[in-house]
């Protein structure tokens, strides 16, 4: 008799499809340009009945300084299951993720998005947990 089944190396997959309200980006390009040369940062929350869709994002109190680089305040994050990730703005052209942000990405949440200068609908990139470039519908 096996008792205990051997954990099988298994890749998470990833979810197939994101979308994101039109408002929530429009207020993450918003707060992104207005923390500008600051990074902004805040989390993703997901609508409470349509789990694959991003309809709000909780900005964290005070400021993030600019050259700490996405410093997330992690432990001020609220208990709240609808919350499926992070954004946060680079004050550059670049929305590649950095080492620090990757290593937070991977602690953190299944996608994660970076707005970058100059903050409009085509310079943004989502993220899943390992860095990869997924595609994210506006809605
Ligand atoms: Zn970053």
């Amino acid at each position: 008799m096996i008792l205990f089944k051997k954990k099988k190396n298994k890749v998470e997959p990833i979810q197939k499809r994101w979308k994101i309200a039109r408002n929530c980006l429009d207020l993450i390009l918003e707060c992104a340009k207005s923390e500008y040369p600051n990074e902004f940062g805040g989390f993703l929350r997901v609508d409470d009945d349509e789990k694959d869709t991003i309809t709000e994002i909780v900005i964290l109190p005070g400021t993030i300084s600019g050259d700490s680089h996405a410093i997330f305040r992690m432990n001020m994050l609220p208990i709240d299951f609808a919350i499926v990730g992070t954004v946060h703005s680079h004050p550059s052209y670049s929305a590649r993720p950095s080492g620090a942000d990757l290593h937070l990405f991977q602690k953190h949440g299944k996608i994660h998005i970076i707005s970058a200068k100059p903050y409009d609908e085509f310079s943004w990139k989502a993220y899943d947990y390992m860095g990869r470039g997924i595609d994210v519908d506006v809605i």
